[in-house]
């Protein structure tokens, strides 16, 4: 139950931003996650439509939008797209990188009312 918690907290954090904006309601919520970000995707759809249920988010249209892992090469340079921390760079087959995107669990953006 990793994402129900996390759902939970997805919803805190819209609803105290609704808050400060003085809204009632969340319409729109768009959610950045990244696929080294551990979180199962079909999970957390599931949790966040559960999480929402009688809060300020009942009624929000949720949009996960999945953020491809990318890495750069430490040997090469080169950029790449990667499936898990361990993919070795496809020019040079070198084994270290760092990791540019793909960590990410964030809230882009929501609109309320
Ligand atoms: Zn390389």
């Amino acid at each position: 139950m990793h994402e129900f918690s996390i759902a939970v907290s997805i919803v805190e954090i819209a609803e105290s931003e609704a808050r400060k904006a003085k809204a009632s309601t969340v319409t729109e919520l768009d959610l950045d996650i990244g696929t080294l970000s551990g979180i199962e995707f079909y999970a957390l759809e599931t949790a966040l439509e559960m999480a929402i249920k009688k809060t300020m988010l009942e009624k929000a249209q949720v949009r996960i939008n999945k953020v491809q892992a990318t890495a750069r090469c430490q040997d090469c340079g080169s950029e790449f797209d990667i499936s898990s921390s361990f993919d070795p760079c496809p020019k040079c087959e070198g084994l270290y990188h760092d990791i540019l995107s793909g960590k990410e669990l964030k809230v882009r953006s929501l609109v309320v009312e």
